[in-house]
């Protein structure tokens, strides 16, 4: 029960690493509000006793309302974020901005706007945590076909620190996580959209020298880690589960 007492809010929590998050985060006694754009997603976690609520994290009235729905926070896991194919000449303006809208604009309006309620807390306990989702793909190591996802996720790492070093003497921290290639649900689609889909996941699978795609399970434990006290010490760092790609 390493989140006793933990109010926590998760964005895109339908499915993939944020559903497993808010369930692990849950099961170690968090009282977690998970959120999705897509409401029906969400079906099936009250049984975990998990509060849950529809936001687009691309809606800047929806963050405004989440945020004072739930007030004093210990934790806010930014986790939404989407993947564009493709090279800088394949990318449109309109595909550019949605990028940065739904993976970094997203995250400066959500930790704006939970950023009272989390230094609130931490002024009463001495810590609060925001964890934001990175990768690390393109951001830290180049792979093709992801200009903007790269540059995005590049930006959550500055986001991340900037964040740290601003807040660091009042006991809220900020760090980032970074996976490698995650089997999830987009991720299969991703490979099935493919020209080969085979084909595609061996490239995805090849690209690790782990020789496999992580599971939700390999990247989980570090986002408990960061949203409980063990890691109060730990702040502004870009944190990687890549199963060897960055060694
Ligand atoms: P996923 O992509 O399968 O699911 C993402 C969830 O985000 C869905 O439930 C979807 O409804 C929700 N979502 C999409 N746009 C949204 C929006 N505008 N507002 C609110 N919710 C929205 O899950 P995943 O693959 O675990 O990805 C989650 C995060 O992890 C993303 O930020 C992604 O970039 C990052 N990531 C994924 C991988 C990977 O290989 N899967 C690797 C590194 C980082």
């Amino acid at each position: 029960m390493r989140l006793t007492g933990k109010r926590l809010l998760v964005t895109a929590a339908g499915q993939g690493m944020g559903r497993a998050a808010v369930i692990a985060c849950a099961s170690e006694g968090a009282q977690v509000l998970a959120t999705d754009r897509d409401p029906g997603l969400l079906d099936g976690l009250a049984e975990h006793g998990i509060e849950t609520a529809q936001l687009d994290v691309t809606d800047p009235d929806g963050i405004r309302d989440i945020a004072s729905r739930v007030g004093a926070l210990d934790g806010l896991f930014n986790c939404a974020g989407i993947v564009h194919h493709g090279t800088i000449l394949d990318l449109s303006d309109a595909d550019w901005a949605h990028s940065v809208d739904t993976n970094i604009t997203s995250m400066v309006r959500l930790s704006r706007a939970c950023l009272p309620g989390l230094l609130a807390r931490a002024a009463d306990t001495g810590t609060a945590s925001i964890v934001n989702m990175a990768s690390m793909a393109s951001s830290i190591k180049g792979f093709p076909n992801r200009a903007a996802y790269g540059a995005t996720k590049a930006a959550v790492i500055g986001l991340t620190k900037a964040i740290a070093a601003d807040f660091v003497t009042t006991g809220l921290r900020c760090n980032a996580v970074c996976p490698g290639t995650v089997d999830t649900p987009s991720l299969r689609g991703r490979i099935a959209a493919a020209p080969d889909p085979v084909k595609a996941e061996k490239d995805f699978i090849a690209r690790q020298p782990m020789g496999r795609l992580a599971t939700v399970d390999d990247v989980i434990p570090l986002i408990v880690y960061l949203l409980s006290d063990e890691s109060r010490f730990v702040t502004g760092q870009a944190m990687l589960a890549d199963g060897g790609v960055t060694i």
